[in-house]
């Protein structure tokens, strides 16, 4: 039976009654309308740990103003269904007021990682993932947390938070899970209607052109950086690119010519929807590896 905890004092006694067993504790952080992606995640917890920890909680601070907070997709029941199946043992869903102080006034800022790509088209937004991420790691004092790949730069966002802050957890970065047609699976794909769909797969295609391209040998960042735009432009006014690059993996840094591993990663704006995809490539005989 998955337990549903909404009070911080609750988790923080289930948290002492773990330590005194000495069991590790998994924890996925999400914002709930949970997909396969979300689950794969917690498979994984499943896996590696002796309890596994959910978090579903709409974090308003990595909204910016006029972005889709109010309307954001929430199902807390038939989330609370997915997560039975999966055997989580907590689900922790705080309201907002439980998790935000009146007049807060700590910022974790990752500085750097944090400024480009997702940064400065949604300035702001890593300073809320990392103040709430920060928050959850102290209630829950997970042993492990679990984060998907899909969203690149958070995963970088977070590795340097936790070295940087020497926070006592590992993190661990799950595969992109996509639907059947390949399109990476995200809570916002229900904004999209058919014909948005047909578009949003430029992206995911773009992707696989940019991997095979780097495994027939191609290492320029400028010809893979064409190639990434080519499959991604479309005659339709709004879809746009916000942007496509290849990056160093852990400095984000671009790249110009691919000696070992390096990050393709690109968004399309789809209508009113912003569709996230990257791979990990690395240049033929470079040892390869995930996240
Ligand atoms: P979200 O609820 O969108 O904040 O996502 C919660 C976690 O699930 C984040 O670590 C995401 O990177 C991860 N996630 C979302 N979509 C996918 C996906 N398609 N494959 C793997 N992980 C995902």
């Amino acid at each position: 039976m998955t337990r549903v905890i909404r009070e911080i004092r609750e988790v923080r006694e289930y948290v002492e009654m773990l330590k005194r067993n000495r069991f590790s504790l998994g924890f996925v952080p999400t914002m709930g309308a949970l997909h396969d992606g979300h689950c794969s995640l917690m498979r994984q917890s499943f896996r590696e740990n002796d309890r596994t920890a959910v978090s579903i909680y709409v974090n308003p601070l990595q909204f910016l103003p006029g972005e889709d907070f109010e309307k954001y997709p929430r199902q807390f029941e038939c989330d609370l269904a997915r997560c039975e199946e999966e055997k989580v043992d907590i689900v922790f869903a705080p309201t907002v007021a439980a998790m935000q102080p009146l007049g807060r006034s700590t910022v974790v800022k990752v500085e750097g990682v944090s400024h480009e790509y997702e940064g400065r088209v949604r300035p702001g937004h890593f300073d809320g993932v990392a103040t709430v991420v920060s928050s959850l790691f102290n209630v829950v004092q997970p042993t492990r947390a679990y984060f998907g790949q899909k969203d690149y730069q958070q995963t970088v966002v977070l590795r340097r938070m936790v070295r940087d802050l020497h926070v006592p957890v590992d993190l661990v970065i799950c595969p992109i899970v996509r639907d059947p047609d390949g399109l990476a699976m995200s809570s916002r794909n229900v904004y999209l209607s058919a014909d948005d769909r047909a578009e949003a797969l430029r992206l995911a295609r773009a992707i696989v052109a940019g991997e095979r391209a780097v495994q027939s040998g191609e290492t320029s960042g400028d010809r893979l950086r064409a190639i990434l735009r080519d499959a991604m432009s479309s005659p339709r006014a709004d879809v746009t690119i916000d942007y496509a690059d290849v990056v160093h993996p852990d400095t984000l840094v671009p790249i110009q010519s691919i000696e070992s591993r390096a990050v393709l990663i690109a968004v399309l704006r789809v209508g009113r929807v912003r569709l996230l995809d990257n791979a990990i490539v690395a240049a033929p005989g470079a040892p390869s590896g995930g996240a």
